[in-house]
């Protein structure tokens, strides 16, 4: 069972650990990681953690992305990224006296050669998996709709595709004529695509809006609250127990992480929204954003309760 993950705009993500930081002024850093990053890279380390075998898929240049590429495949995950000229970028994060000073570069513009050099690379892996997540924001150079000519390449081949983007692209994906098999937005990203406040109270009306119809899986994750989903017409709530969490950065990317893998076994509607929240709960468990240990997970799957609403 082989899945591909799709990362357009990866980073190296650099977090600094300072007990102040000086503005203006010089700092010095002892403490401080340096890791591969970006949401489809996080799916891809969760999904290998499950026991799926993984090619990850995007755009790398020659020095970061170098870097990027052999972390990955030291964890065991194969790689396929179009290699680009311009440069892959770093993303940084200053952890300073309880709180996250983050400095987010743009990232590269990817050139027109780079796309199709893509296209046709993505369109070869294809045949070489069951499903494939894409995940995270555009870099420059690639239209709003990218993410749909993505679906409808694989859709020619009948893979199922599962994504998590927010913005311009979500709203261009589900406005397209071919659509996803899944999208992961959380209640903010929802909230943003349908232009209005979405909550508990609301969420199911918003779910059996027309915008989303042929769209078989529309998961909305609800951070400690769980997730409401509409699953081939039929809405779903799941509740999680309340966990001691440590950080909660990329539990949704470990959700679309669980829901690819539940599809690709062909788990019930009710353990794939299982899986998504158990891999999010322990995402949320651990310090490592895009990490889970599977010690934890049969005691919290028990504890999933999954609803027809
Ligand atoms: P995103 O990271 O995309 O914003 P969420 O924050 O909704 O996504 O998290 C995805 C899933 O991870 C949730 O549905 C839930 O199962 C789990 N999760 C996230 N935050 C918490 C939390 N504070 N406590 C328990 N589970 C959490």
């Amino acid at each position: 069972m082989t899945i591909l993950t799709v990362t357009l705009n990866p980073a190296i993500d650099i977090a600094y650990q300072l007990d102040h930081l000086a503005l203006g002024s010089m700092n010095r850093v002892s403490k401080l990681s340096k890791t591969a990053g970006g949401k489809g890279l996080n799916v891809s380390r969760v999904l290998d953690e499950l026991g799926a075998d993984v090619i990850a898929t995007g755009f790398a240049d020659r020095r970061l992305g170098t870097e990027l590429i052999r972390e990955l495949e030291g964890g065991g995950i194969s790689c396929r990224f179009t290699r680009i000229i311009g440069r892959t970028r770093n993303c940084i994060a200053i952890l300073h006296a309880g709180m996250q000073t983050e400095i987010l570069e743009k990232g590269p513009t990817i050139l027109k050669e780079e796309k199709e050099a893509f296209l046709q690379a993505f369109e070869k892996s294809l045949g070489d998996v069951e499903a494939i997540t894409m995940s995270g924001s555009l870099p420059a150079g690639l239209d709003p709709d990218f993410y749909s000519q993505l679906v409808k390449l694989a859709s020619q081949r009948n893979k199922p595709v599962l994504v998590d983007i927010s913005g311009l692209a979500l709203e261009a994906l589900v406005n397209a004529e071919i659509k996803p098999t899944l999208i992961k937005p959380n209640i903010e990203e929802f909230s943003m695509l349908l232009g209005l406040e979405i909550g508990l109270e609301n969420v199911k009306e918003a779910l059996n809006e027309p915008l989303f119809d042929g769209i078989d899986w529309i998961v909305i994750s609800l951070g400690k609250a769980g997730t409401i989903a509409r699953v081939k017409g039929e809405l779903y709530r799941v509740r999680i127990p309340e966990i001691a969490v440590i950080n909660p950065v990329g539990s949704g990317d470990a959700s679309v992480a669980g829901l690819a893998f539940g599809m690709t076994i062909g788990a019930s509607i009710e353990d794939c929204l299982k899986l998504a929240n158990v891999c999010g709960m322990l995402n949320a468990q651990e310090a490592q954003t895009g990490h889970i240990n599977m010690e934890h997970f049969p005691e919290l799957f028990e504890q999933i309760k999954v609803e027809k609403i």
